[in-house]
């Protein structure tokens, strides 16, 4: 059999694993961060009606440059966000997964450096490997907060060309405030200049207001956003960034032309039209997010406060076993290799309460 290692792929891939979160079969799922309510039926029938109507124009390109899409997410941006954006400040591509690829393709590549502060998110390290980028994990603190003076001198230290700042932070909920990224961005500007690249995927479930208004002013700094978490929309795969527009014009050199279907412009148009109920859904989540952290830490947990859809919880002597252990009771969980450490995601009222016993039943028999 031939196997991946045999074949001539570049150096820097051998020994690497893909991004593999178990889509496993079982009856309480809360292991990837989705919203767990489907999307509301008149929504659903809008989307049929807006790909009906971009269905009659297949056999043309997408609009390449989703004009009107960047203008509803400007609006919605604009009212959400603090900060009054427009079109030209907007990028759109499928998932914000992409918006980084095309970011690190842009800002990173070989000879270039990427850092983050680790635990983060996994695909920032996987993304700049892929482009060529080479990867900076830089630390965080043991309450899995950003030590500034150690990240500003790390970026002294290895001048890198992109900053990645998670915010709430995947996998720990943690988010990270203006004062932070400010001085993140400054150290950034000193030793380089270098792109800053909050990535606000939960910013719809913080306490916190959104890191938008940082924009103003400074060119060299990017919050990407998807419609993954706080739409319900997963499978639809919509991420976008607002930054200054010489960065939406950066983004074009690396782009694929036409990158964006017609069909996946025409559901992300539908589900902004829906953007109130979207966000009701939003506020239960915020809700049952504070409950689970409040039920963990009555039971003894060590909780990480949280500002997203996860709650990351612990301390468990072997975090894998107590995950198999959870599963075992029909809830599938996230390892994400944080010592002795597991994320939840918050799912309805029901399917946390079917996580809560699991662990109860868990931390019983371990004691
Ligand atoms: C889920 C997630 C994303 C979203 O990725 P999409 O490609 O938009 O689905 C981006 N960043 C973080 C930190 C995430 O957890």
């Amino acid at each position: 059999m031939t196997r991946i290692d045999d074949l001539p792929i570049r150096d820097e891939l051998r020994g690497m694993s893909p991004y593999g979160a178990p889509q496993l079969d079982v009856p309480v799922r809360l292991n990837t961060n989705e919203n767990p309510h489907p999307l509301p039926e008149p929504l659903v029938a809008r989307i049929a009606e807006r790909v009906a109507e971009a269905a009659r124009h297949l056999n043309r390109y997408p609009d390449r440059d989703a004009v009107e899409l960047r203008t509803r997410l400007a609006e919605y941006l604009t009212r959400t966000g603090g900060h009054k954006v427009a079109r030209e400040n907007i990028w759109a591509a499928n998932g914000s997964n992409e918006v980084i690829q095309q970011l690190l393709q842009t800002f990173g590549g070989p000879g270039r450096t990427a850092i983050g502060f680790e635990p983060s998110y996994s695909m920032h390290a996987l993304i700049s490997r892929g482009t060529g980028t080479g990867w900076l994990s830089g630390p965080r603190r043991d309450d899995f907060t950003i030590d500034v003076e150690t990240a500003e001198r790390a970026i002294a230290e290895h001048r890198p060309d992109v900053v990645f700042v998670c915010s709430p932070n995947n996998p720990t909920g943690t988010a990270v405030d203006a004062e932070t990224v400010l001085r993140l961005y400054d150290a950034a500007q000193a030793a380089k200049p270098s792109m800053v690249v909050v990535d606000e995927a939960y910013g719809e479930f913080s306490h916190r207001p959104s890191l938008l208004p940082l924009i103003e002013g400074r060119p060299n700094l990017v919050v990407s956003r998807t419609m993954s978490k706080a739409f319900g929309a997963a499978g639809l795969r919509l991420g976008y960034l607002a930054a200054d527009p010489a960065v939406v014009d950066a983004v074009q050199l690396v782009r694929l032309p036409y990158h964006l279907s017609s069909v996946t412009q025409a559901t992300a148009l539908a589900a902004l039209e829906y953007t109130d109920t979207l966000l009701g859904y939003v506020e239960q989540l915020k809700a049952e997010r504070d409950r689970l952290v409040a039920e963990l830490r009555a039971m003894g947990c060590e909780v990480t406060a949280s500002d997203a859809n996860f709650v990351q919880f612990g301390v468990f002597e072997d975090a894998h076993a107590a995950w198999q252990a959870i599963l075992d009771r029909g809830v599938l969980v996230r390892d994400n290799g944080v010592p002795g450490r597991l994320r939840v995601t918050a799912g309805t009222r029901e399917e946390n309460d079917a996580f809560l016993d699991a662990v109860r039943t868990v931390m019983k028999e371990n004691r």
